[in-house]
């Protein structure tokens, strides 16, 4: 048996009592690395290639001694040297190679695919800053970079470089992998293609560099800022490096497994993570033709290989590049679009169902559509409006391809590893056999009576609480009761999202206690979101909760009773200290417009119960915990819908009619918060509410104050609650990721195991 003192004394000459935490790091990070070569298993015939922008994969080392293992082993090492886990842990850099789910799921799905030993690999980009770091100053978020690759860290360096021409640059790509660890399985690759050139000192300023130097810009930033014409144009320089290396790469490997080119459909499927990636498809019907295969088969050949994933339906999110845009950066992509767009032309005379509209526009995911052998939504809502609403055309030409993919999340990451305690009390239950097939939890269905187990779900869920508390407290300062509720939305900020609501309510509450109505037990509303750098009214959103926070946290009428927290920076090591403790999961879309979520699975799983609408994968969840064990409000889908099709939704008419949202809503331009806050930014979230709302917060308002009321209240009946919390951690087992990879594989993949 290998043991960590080996590594310690070859890194350092030192035992493990004489290493710092830094320095235990680095030798369990070779000795993980170590483990995970071993596991490197023979290629299969065939193989998966899951290509994104983002893999927002999140720390690695307590994930990999779980996956390989070395867990018990290496905990146990560390006691009987004084050494905790935990701390070493926190000598880690977070990966900053994602956004939000999307990245995240990418990462869950690289973790069930070796996990269920499925010869597959992922493919992207190794962004040297990834997305920005969130600060918060004078209430308002300001971007900084976030560096986080580091000498000694998880990236290996490949011998694999190609040309990739850009018109006239051509720029030399270099590519790093880092190793994902199966659960007790194979080690698959995630391929992260780079350019040595990149200049990390020509950001300046927070994040602002100059977008026209390629050659030092190209792989700095996950989504640079797109608000300017040279912005875009870097996001499609950035996916064209990725695609045509991926691209490159995938010709090769099927080469050396003897692939003749006409058969590539055999050696590879390609899963084409949302639209960034989509210019793999023109570009792989290029390189084929360059190889010698006529047009038409080499357009064969590809739509047999790849399958679109589609994660949104807001229009404004479905990307469109102007063909001037692609003509300038890559040029030899625009006549294949042009026949492909020709084909379809041809085919159908409907011309919304073209690749280039009337205005010379590219639409990404109709290329997916026409020229992929699959389109999934990610839940069995969002799926049902793609077929019904918003690609209903499409469907009807190609019923055949459409089909359903619930997302999932790794149980590894966000059970065993995130909460050693519940994942430990599970286990004392019913044994470990739900760490490789999740459905087992069910079986904790029988406990749902026991008072004495319920028992211990709650104290463990306090226990989470403190660790939570102590957390906030060393890493930001922040102060909270752990007696208290905890009512969290983290997620990305959007407007669909509708933390705006949630901060509405706020208000709400903070006037009710003023007037007297204080609650019977405290309550502490948590949020975590980064707004994307040049989405303005998110900022404004941002902004009026951290005036929020500051208000209410300062007044001693309502501290005792309501905390307002707004953690910074939020990402997935503080997802992990969230969500364990979370005893509210907030989950407030619009109805059909969050095609799934994956965040309220975690939560979920981790024994919060939901307060949310009929959106995306809460359908399901409220469909497998039943009434009694979610709280549900709000709008649905097909109502929405229909507002938006006679556009009849009015939130004037809200505001004027419903007391309690007026005096929400006037509170943001009220004499308090404009003592606090900025004015410009304030005023233009209140008029955004008043006069657009085109995510009809004030449409739902009301009903989520009752609702969420009425959760409160039935906080304090502990044992009805603790019975809804084992309720839910019970039915979860379906959001494991191994069931989603599992059908992916079945439906779309059909890798020989
Ligand atoms: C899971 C996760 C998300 C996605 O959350 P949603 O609520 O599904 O939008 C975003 N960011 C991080 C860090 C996550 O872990």
């Amino acid at each position: 048996m290998t043991t960590i003192s080996q590594y310690t004394k070859k890194l350092y000459n030192k035992d493990i009592t004489a290493c710092t935490d830094r320095e235990l790091y680095h030798a369990l990070l070779d000795m993980s690395r170590e483990a995970a070569k071993s596991k490197e298993s023979l290629q299969g015939k065939k193989k998966v290639y899951y290509i994104s922008a983002e893999f927002l994969i999140g720390k690695l080392l307590s994930n990999n001694l779980i996956n390989l293992g070395l867990y018990d082993q290496v905990k146990s090492e560390l006691e009987e040297a004084g050494k905790h886990l935990t701390d070493i842990e926190e000598t880690e850099p977070e990966p900053s190679l994602g956004n939000g789910g999307l990245g995240r799921l990418a990462a869950c799905f690289l973790d069930s695919m070796a996990t269920l030993g499925l010869n597959g690999d992922g493919i992207g980009l190794n962004y040297h800053l990834g997305l920005f770091k969130q600060e918060f100053e004078n209430n308002l978020q300001k971007e900084t970079v976030n560096p986080w690759i580091e000498e000694h860290g998880w990236l290996t360096r490949r011998k694999v470089s190609y040309p990739v021409r850009f018109g006239n640059l051509t720029v030399h790509s270099c590519l790093y992998d880092i190793a994902v660890t199966g659960y007790r399985n194979r080690t698959n690759q995630l391929h992260l293609f780079d350019i040595d050139t990149v200049d990390e000192g020509m950001v300046a300023d927070g994040i602002s560099f100059d977008k026209e130097d390629i050659e030092k810009n190209l792989t700095l930033f996950l989504y640079p800022d797109d608000s300017d014409e040279k912005g875009r144009l870097l996001r499609i320089f950035q996916q064209y490096f990725m695609v045509s290396n991926g691209a490159r790469y995938i010709l090769d490997e099927c080469a050396e497994k003897g692939c003749n080119l006409h058969d590539l459909p055999d050696y590879a499927v390609i899963q084409i993570n949302d639209t960034h990636p989509t210019m793999v498809i023109p570009e792989l019907i290029r390189l084929l033709t360059e190889k010698g295969i006529d047009m038409d088969e080499a357009i064969d050949i590809v739509s047999k290989t790849c399958a679109y994933t589609n994660h949104t339906i807001l229009a404004e999110a479905l990307e469109k590049w102007p063909v001037c845009y692609l003509k300038k950066v890559v040029p030899q992509l625009v006549p294949i679009i042009e026949i492909l767009d020709d084909k379809v032309r041809r085919k159908f005379d409907d011309t919304s169902l073209a690749i280039i509209d009337k205005n010379d526009n590219v639409h990404m995911a109709h290329i997916d559509i026409h020229y992929g052998f699959s389109v999934n939504g990610v839940a069995y809502l969002h799926t049902e409006i793609l077929k019904k609403n918003e690609l209903r055309k499409f469907y009807e030409i190609y019923p055949d391809k459409f089909n359903n993919k619930t997302n999932g999340i790794t149980f590894r990451r966000w059970l065993l590893h995130c909460n050693h305690l519940l994942a430990d009390w599970i286990t004392s239950k019913i044994g470990d056999g739900y760490k490789l097939d999740a459905a087992e939890l069910e079986k904790l269905g029988e406990f749902t009576e026991d008072k004495e187990a319920l028992r211990e779900v709650q104290a463990i869920k306090h226990a989470n609480k403190k660790i939570l508390k102590d957390y906030l407290l060393r890493t930001q300062g922040i102060e909270i009761d752990d007696h208290s509720i905890f009512d969290i939305q983290v997620k990305r900020l959007h407007e669909y999202k509708r933390q705006q609501m949630n901060a509405l309510y706020v208000i709400h509450k903070y006037l009710e206690i003023k007037r007297g109505k204080k609650p019977g037990r405290p309550v502490t509303i948590m949020f975590g979101a980064k707004a994307a750098p040049a989405y303005v009214i998110a900022k404004d959103i941002i902004h009026l909760i951290l005036c929020l926070e500051q208000l209410v946290n300062s007044d001693p009428d309502v501290s005792p009773y309501l905390k307002v927290v707004m953690v910074e920076n939020y990402n997935v090591t503080l997802a992990e200290k969230l969500i364990p403790a979370c005893d509210i999961s907030e989950q407030i879309s619009l109805a059909s417009k969050e095609a799934s979520g994956t965040g309220n699975m975690k939560f979920m799983l981790n024994g919060a119960v939901t307060l949310g609408t009929m959106d995306g994968a809460n359908v399901e969840i409220a469909e497998l915990v039943g009434k009694d064990n979610i709280y549900i409000f709000g709008e649905q889908s097909g109502a929405v819908i229909e507002h938006y099709e006679k556009a009849d939704y009015c939130s004037k008419d809200y505001y004027e009619k419903n007391e309690d949202i007026k005096e929400a809503v006037d509170f943001i331009t009220g004499p308090q918060l404009l003592k606090i806050g900025r004015k410009e930014n304030l005023e233009r979230l209140y008029k955004e509410l008043l006069n657009k709302d085109w995510f009809m917060t004030l449409l739902d308002f009301q009903d989520y104050v009752k609702v969420k009321e009425q959760a409160y209240k039935d906080f304090e009946d502990r044992d009805s609650w603790m019975k809804k919390m084992l309720v839910n951690i019970s039915k979860a087992g379906f959001f494991s990721s191994d069931r989603t990879i599992a059908q992916y594989n079945e439906d779309i993949w059909k890798l020989d195991k």
